[in-house]
This record gives C-alpha cells, structure tokens and sequence, in this order.
C-alpha cells in the first residue's frame, strides 16, 4: 500500500451513482418542462425526449430481453411518474412505450426480443400498443375490429382501429386480430407502422394529449410477418400481459397527484385563510397517494399472478388511480383559482389531462364492469 493510499481516510463514501430514477427526473426538468405549453397547445410531440428517456433507462427496467432477466415494474412506474409531474402526454408516450416493451419481452419470440424489443428499450425504436379495442374485447364489451388470414410466412390483416398513441412512419405497435377461418382465434403481434397496407391518419384534436401522436389506423391487406406474432393463440398469453399492462399505467397517476398536491401547496401561504374551508386538502392527497403506491407496488412484485383474487386488486388500485387522478387535479382548480383558470394555467392543464387517466382503456366504465363481472363491485 502505498503512503497515499494509506493517508486517505476510510470515511470518505464515493458519491452513490444516480438512480434511473433520478436521471429521469433531471431530464424531465430539464428537457421536458420547458416543452410543456407546446405540447398541450400546440400537440408537439417530444421525440427527443422519448429517446432520451430510453437512452436513459425508462423503458428497460419492467422488460428484460433476456431468460431470467429481473422484472422491476416499481422502477418503469417511477420514472413515468417522475414524467408525469411534468406533463401526462408524455408520462402516456411513455407508457405506450413500455406496454410495447412488455408485451415484446413476456413473449417467447426470441428474434422479435433480438430485433425490434431490444431497440425499444433504449428508445432506437419508438412504438405504441392499439389494445383498446381488443381489451374491450375480451370483457364484453365491442368486437374485435382487425381480422386476418394465415398466408405463406404470415398473416393478411384488415380492419381499422380509431386511436393509437405514440406512432410514426417508422414506429411500432401491439395488436391483436381475429381470424375468422379459424373459429374467430385470436393472434397478438407487433405491427409497423411503415409496411405495406399500413396506413396512419391523423386523428380529431383532442382537449388534452394531443402531443401523443395519436392516430387512426387503416389495415388493408397488410402483411405480418410470422417473426412479429407474439402469441398465436392469446389464450396464455393475455393473462400473462394483462397486470403489467395496468399497473404501469400508475405511473401517469401518480406524477400527476403529487403535481397536483405541488400546486394546492404553492398556494398555501396567500390562499390557506380560505382555502382551509375546501373539505379536501394536500394532505388528503398525500395519505390517498402513499396508500396507492403501497399497494401498486406490491402488486408489481408479482405481476404473472393469475388468480382472481389479484387480477381483483389490480383492478381496484387501477380505479382508485383513476379516481384519485381526477379528485386532486379538480382539487388544484379549486386550491388555485384564477390563477389555475388561464389558459396557460397548470391546474387546468392538470384537470383536463387527469381525465384520460379516467377514460383509457380500462376505463372506469370497464373497470367497473370487469369488478361487476368477477362479483366483486
Ligand atoms: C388521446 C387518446 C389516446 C389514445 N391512445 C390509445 C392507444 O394508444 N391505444 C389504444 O388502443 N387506444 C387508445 N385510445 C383509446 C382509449 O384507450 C379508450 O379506448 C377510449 O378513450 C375510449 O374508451 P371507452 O372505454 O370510454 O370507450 P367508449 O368511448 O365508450 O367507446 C369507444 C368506441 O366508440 C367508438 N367511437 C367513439 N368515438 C369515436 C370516434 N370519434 N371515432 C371513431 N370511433 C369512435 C369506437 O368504436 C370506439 O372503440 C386513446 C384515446 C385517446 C382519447
């Protein structure tokens, strides 16, 4: 050892590396708040920011392209939320990014993992899932709007479906079509936004998210390749999916809550003489949040759980997300007043966002027919 060495003192910690988390949340405050107005006013999408946060980390950590790999969906939901404090366009991107990333590594399509998947997960790739409508689908309530056939090396699919979130000409998305040759089976598989029969159409404008890139989409004929199929049947495959499918979605919740709580106490110290009379306060919020993030993330630990008994609970936090979504952003309105109410005022920037946390599928409408149908509403 040499005398150097010997000098340094032993106390000295080398500074902790920073968390995904951490890095997320820098980059959002950074890179992402100033695009904010322009986003919800103008639709600009944040394509820079998507990669970056890919580059950074945010949509690797619930889908491991390898056998054995760890699933941490706590840490996908975090940095969505650290997102979603910012903008819910965004943190929704985000999420579409990562159920695209899901359901590429909870497949066993190793060459889709090698191929598209792991460009996902660093951002190289940017995609989406079109899920509504086969979610909605599978509880009963519409019909599943693409059908294909089987054709050599793969499958002939058309149909149309009306909203898909965070596309482009070179962007991918999940879908799952019927095929009615074969008794209505149903086959999940990664669409591209780019092939041949493919077409995206832009959609009506929207009160809130309309930097999503959201768009309609047209299958005419369009040919999936066997190497993009993800499950042929679903029957498996969807149980597998469908609780990581919900509970990442908590990430947009949960950014937006604790945003909301942010500004109610931005204006404590001129308003509290007033607004202390409002029944609902920050720290309602708070006790409402912790208690959420609680049982998601105890949910997360075990997200291929197939009883009703969880799929019940994930279910029921997914509501309360929603719910509570909605209550804190109507409670900033009223914390802040006026101040909220112009139009490039947060609070009402938050109120509009907070109900598509309330309205994407599941919806609170389903949420409560699928708890209606499993007896437990
Ligand atoms: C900004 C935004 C982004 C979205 N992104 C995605 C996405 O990435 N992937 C995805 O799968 N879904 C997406 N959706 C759809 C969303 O998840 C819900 O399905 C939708 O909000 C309606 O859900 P609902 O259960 O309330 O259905 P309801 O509104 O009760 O019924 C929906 C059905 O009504 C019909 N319908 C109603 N209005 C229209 C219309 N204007 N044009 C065409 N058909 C109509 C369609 O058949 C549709 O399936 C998005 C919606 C919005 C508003």
């Amino acid at each position: 050892m040499n005398i150097e060495t010997q000098l340094r003192p032993s106390v000295i910690a080398e500074p902790e590396p920073e968390t995904m988390i951490e890095r997320i949340a820098r980059l959002a405050q950074s890179d992402l708040a100033p695009l904010v107005q322009d986003i919800d006013q103008k639709g600009h999408y944040p394509e820079d920011f998507m990669r970056a946060a890919g580059a950074a980390g945010a949509y690797s950590a619930h889908a491991p392209m390898t056998t054995g790999g760890e699933i941490d969906i706590e840490s996908a939901v975090r940095a969505m939320s650290a997102v979603g404090e910012h903008c819910l366009s965004t943190a929704f991107c985000m999420w579409c990014q990562n159920a695209l990333a899901w359901y590429i590594a909870s497949s066993e399509n190793q060459t889709l993992k090698a191929t598209i998947g792991s460009k996902v997960l660093t951002g190289e790739a940017l995609g989406g899932t079109g899920l509504s409508n086969p979610m909605k689908t599978l509880f009963g309530i519409e019909r599943l709007k693409l059908k294909a056939e089987r054709v050599p090396g793969g499958f002939s699919v058309t149909g149309a479906l009306p909203w898909v979130s965070n596309l482009g000409d070179d962007h991918y998305f999940g879908i799952v079509f019927s095929l009615p040759q074969e008794d209505d089976a149903m086959v999940m598989a990664v669409a591209d936004c780019g092939a041949d029969g493919v077409k995206i159409i832009a959609n009506d404008d929207f009160v809130a998210l309309d930097g999503t890139r959201t768009f309609a989409i047209q299958f005419r004929q369009a040919f999936i390749p066997d190497d993009h199929v993800l499950a042929d049947p679903i029957t498996d495959y969807i149980p597998k999916i469908r609780a990581g499918f919900i509970l990442l979605q908590a990430g947009m919740a949960f950014g937006l809550i604790r945003n909301c709580i942010d500004l109610m106490e931005g204006v404590g110290n001129s308003l509290s003489h007033v607004n202390c009379f409002l029944p609902d306060q920050p720290s309602d919020f708070r006790e409402t949040l912790a208690a959420l993030q609680d049982e998601v993330f105890d949910l997360a630990k075990t997200p291929f759980d197939r009883s009703d008994a969880y799929f019940v609970r994930v279910i029921k936090a997914r509501l309360a997300a929603g719910e509570a979504s909605v209550a804190a952003a109507h409670n900033a309105m009223l914390h802040c007043g006026a101040r909220g109410y112009v139009r490039r005022g947060a609070a009402q920037r938050r109120l509009r966002e907070a109900y598509f946390v309330a309205i994407v599928t599941p919806a609170t409408k389903q949420l409560r027919k699928m708890l209606a149908d499993f007896g437990a509403a």
